[in-house]
C-alpha cells in the first residue's frame, strides 16, 4: 500500500507512513481546535482540582469555560512566587499540580535578577516529545531528500543546581537533552545528527562545541542541515571555528584530539570518529584562512539546504549576519516553545523569517488571548479563546497548563496572522517588557536603570554623575554586547572621570545585571564586554530635537533607554568623545541567590 493511498494530508503528500501519521494528527487537532481546548480544559481542572491553588477557587467539579474564567483571576510569575518558594523549599503537598512536580525548569526570563523556576510534571515530557515529532514530517513536505544526510545541529546541556528542598533547577532544553526520550531515541534516518550524544550533554561548553565542530567537519559531505536553537547559538558555533579552526584541523589531519578534550565519553566515542585525513584538513584549513568569511557555511558544507535556527522575535537582528555567511541560505524556524509550556510549529518552515507564522497546537495546553493595548489594564472579560482570535489584532498569551499554571501571562505578544483550520496562526512580535537582548538574556528598563545607578556612584569621587542615558544592543561584534551611551554632568572639568573608573562602571553594570545576562557573559561566552561611549554633553538635547522634527510631542517627550534607529545612531556615534569597555568578567554562579 502506497503511503499517498494510508493518507494524503492537505498539508502535502507525507514521505513515509510515520510522517503520514504526524500530519494526520495536526489536521485532528487543528480542524477541532476548539473541541479540543475545552477537552484540555476539563483534563487540567480534573486533574489538578485537588491542589491547594484551584483548591481556593472552590471550583471543584466544575470544569465549563465560563465558571474557569469567571473565577480564576490570570496572573504573572510574581503572584506564583511564594507557591514555587514552596515547592522548592520541599512542600510537597499538591500545591499547583496534583502530580508530583519532577522538576524544576529554569526561564530565561527572571524574576528579582533570577531565572523563573517552572514546576514541570512528567507526562509535559511526552507532550513536548510530541510536538518534537511533528516538526520533521512538516519539514518533508518542503525539503526533499533529508534521509540522505545529516544535520548538523550545535545543542548544549547548561548547568543544574538543586532547589533547597531537592529538586531539579535546570533549563527546559537540558532537561530534554538529559530525557531517555532524547538519549535512547529510536533510529529515524530524517533525523540524523552528527553530533554524537556524549558531546551534547557534555557540561563543559567549550568541550562540547569543539567535537560537535569536530564532527560536522569529519561529515561535511554529508551535512544537509546546519541549525542551532537560536540564531545566536549558530553565530557563536561560526565565531568558534574562526578562534579554533587551527586546532581543529591539526586533529582531523593528525587523527587525534585536542588535549582540551578531557571528557572521558567524548574521548571514548571520538575514539571511532577520528581518522588522519590531511586533504579535510588541507580543504577546511585552505577555506578558514581565507581573509572573507561570506558564504563560508556553504563553502565549508557545501549541500546545506537550509539554516533550522530561530530567527523571529529579538533573534531578526541576527539575519543579516546569518545571510552573509550562509550566502542567503534558507532560514528555517520551526517551532515556538518556552519553559512554561510547548506552544506550536511553523507549518510552512520554509517562508521567509518576516512572514513566519507559528500555528499553536491545541493539545498542548489551555490558551487563552489578552487583547494587547498597553494603555488599558488587565480585565479578564476580555480574555479570547483560541478559535476567536480574529486576523491582524495583537494578543498577549495567557496559559494554563497540566503542571499547574492557571491563567498564567506569558509575556509574549502575539499578531494573528490567519488561520489553518480553525487553529490561528500567529506571527511573534516581541516580549513584553524587554529593553536589550543578545542571547537567552532579557533586560528590561529597571534593571538597566538600576545598573546606571549603581554604576554611576562610582562617579562621585569626581564630583560627576550620569545626566542622560540610552542603550543598544550591538549585534556587529560575534558575540554581541550592550553598549550604554552617557552624558555626563562633570561639574570640575579639570577632574573629567577617569578611563579607569569609566571601565570599572561597565563592569558595575554589569554586576548590577540579572543572572541570565551574567551566565551569558560567564559560562556561555555569548555575550561580550558591556561598552560606555561617553557623549559630548549636550547630545541627549540634540536627539530630542531630532524626534521634535519628526513630530514628537515636545510635553511628552522622553529619552528613549534603548535605540537602533541609523539616524539617531549616527548622531549618537558622531558625539562620543571616549569609549569604555567591561575590564574582567562579572561574578556569576549557577546557584541561585535566592
Ligand atoms: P524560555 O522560557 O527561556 O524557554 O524562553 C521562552 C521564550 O522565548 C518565549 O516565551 C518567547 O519569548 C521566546 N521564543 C521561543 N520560541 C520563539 C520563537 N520561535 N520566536 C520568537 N521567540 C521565541
Amino acid at each position: 500500500m502506497s503511503v499517498d493511498s494510508i493518507f494524503s494530508s492537505p498539508l502535502g503528500p507525507p514521505v513515509c507512513e510515520k510522517d503520514a501519521k504526524a500530519l494526520q494528527f495536526i489536521e485532528e487537532m487543528t480542524q477541532n481546535a476548539d473541541a479540543v481546548q475545552r477537552k484540555v480544559l476539563a483534563e487540567i481542572l480534573n486533574q489538578n482540582a485537588q491542589a491547594e491553588y484551584l483548591k481556593r477557587f472552590n471550583i471543584d467539579g466544575i470544569m465549563d469555560r465560563d465558571t474557569f474564567k469567571s473565577v480564576i483571576p490570570i496572573i504573572t510569575y510574581e503572584d506564583l512566587q511564594p507557591l514555587i518558594q514552596r515547592i522548592a523549599n520541599g512542600d510537597h503537598s499538591p500545591i499547583l499540580s496534583s502530580h508530583p512536580i519532577s522538576e524544576f525548569l529554569t526561564s530565561s526570563g527572571t524574576s528579582a535578577g533570577e531565572r523563573k523556576l517552572m514546576p514541570t510534571i512528567k507526562e509535559e515530557l511526552d507532550r513536548r516529545q510530541l510536538l518534537y515529532s511533528l516538526l520533521m514530517p512538516v519539514m518533508n513536505l518542503y525539503v526533499k531528500g533529508l534521509d540522505k544526510g545529516k544535520g548538523l545541529y550545535f545543542l548544549f546541556v547548561k548547568s543544574e543546581t538543586k532547589t533547597p528542598g531537592g529538586l531539579l533547577a535546570r533549563p527546559v532544553l537540558t532537561s530534554y537533552y538529559k530525557s531517555e526520550h532524547f538519549k535512547t531515541r529510536p533510529y529515524d534516518p530524517y533525523n540524523v545528527y552528527t553530533s554524537p550524544n556524549e558531546a551534547i550533554l557534555c557540561p563543559d561548553s567549550f568541550q562540547s562545541m569543539y567535537t560537535q565542530m569536530l564532527c560536522g567537519l569529519y561529515e561535511r559531505e554529508e551535512v544537509l542541515r546546519v541549525g542551532a536553537v537560536f540564531a545566536s547559538g549558530l553565530l557563536r558555533a561560526i565565531r568558534f571555528l574562526q578562534l579554533n579552526w587551527p586546532q581543529l584541523t591539526h586533529d582531523i589531519r593528525t587523527g587525534s584530539l585536542n588535549p582540551k578534550v578531557t571528557d572521558p565519553s567524548i574521548q571514548e566515542c571520538m575514539a571511532r570518529v577520528l581518522r588522519p585525513d590531511p586533504d579535510l584538513a588541507d580543504f577546511i584549513a585552505k577555506e578558514c584562512a581565507k581573509e572573507n568569511w561570506k558564504g563560508i557555511i556553504t563553502r565549508v558544507w557545501p549541500n546545506t539546504k537550509y539554516l533550522d535556527v530561530i530567527v523571529t522575535g529579538a533573534m531578526a537582528q541576527y539575519i543579516p549576519t546569518l545571510d552573509y555567511y550562509s550566502g542567503g541560505l534558507p532560514l528555517a524556524c520551526t517551532m515556538y516553545a518556552s519553559s512554561e509550556c510547548y506552544f506550536g510549529l511553523n507549518l510552512t518552515p520554509m517562508s521567509k523569517p518576516s512572514q513566519v507564522s507559528y500555528t499553536i497546537m491545541p493539545n498542548m495546553a489551555y490558551f487563552e488571548f489578552l487583547p494587547h493595548d498597553p494603555n488599558s489594564s488587565v480585565h479578564a472579560s476580555k480574555l479570547v479563546d483560541l478559535v476567536n482570535v480574529e486576523i491582524g489584532k495583537e494578543y498577549e498569551l495567557v496559559i494554563t497548563t497540566y503542571a499547574g499554571l492557571c491563567r498564567y501571562r506569558v509575556g509574549d505578544i502575539l499578531r494573528v496572522t490567519g488561520f489553518y483550520n480553525s487553529a490561528p496562526q500567529f506571527h511573534f512580535v516581541r516580549r513584553r517588557n524587554v529593553l536589550l537582548t543578545i542571547d537567552s538574556d532579557k533586560t528590561d528598563e529597571a534593571e538597566l536603570q538600576k545598573a546606571v545607578e549603581n554604576a554611576s556612584q562610582l562617579l562621585h569621587e569626581f564630583n560627576s554623575s550620569v545626566a542622560e542615558y540610552t542603550s543598544y544592543a550591538d549585534t556587529n561584534t560575534i558575540p554581541g554586547h550592550y553598549v550604554m551611551y552617557w552624558e555626563l554632568l562633570v561639574k570640575d572639568s579639570s577632574n573629567f572621570p577617569s578611563e579607569k573608573v569609566l571601565s570599572q562602571c561597565c563592569l558595575v553594570m554589569e554586576e548590577s545585571l540579572n543572572s541570565v545576562y551574567r551566565q551569558c557573559r560567564v559560562a556561555d561566552n555569548s555575550i561580550g564586554p558591556l561598552e560606555i561611549r561617553v557623549v559630548k554633553s549636550g547630545t541627549f538635547e540634540e536627539l530630542m530635537d531630532y524626534a521634535i522634527s519628526r513630530g514628537a510631542s515636545i510635553n511628552q517627550y522622553k529619552v528613549p533607554r534603548c535605540v537602533s534607529f541609523t539616524p539617531i545612531m549616527e548622531l549618537l556615534d558622531s558625539r562620543v568623545i571616549s569609549v569604555h569597555f567591561s575590564p574582567s568578567l562579572p561574578h556569576w554562579t549557577p546557584e541561585r541567590c535566592r
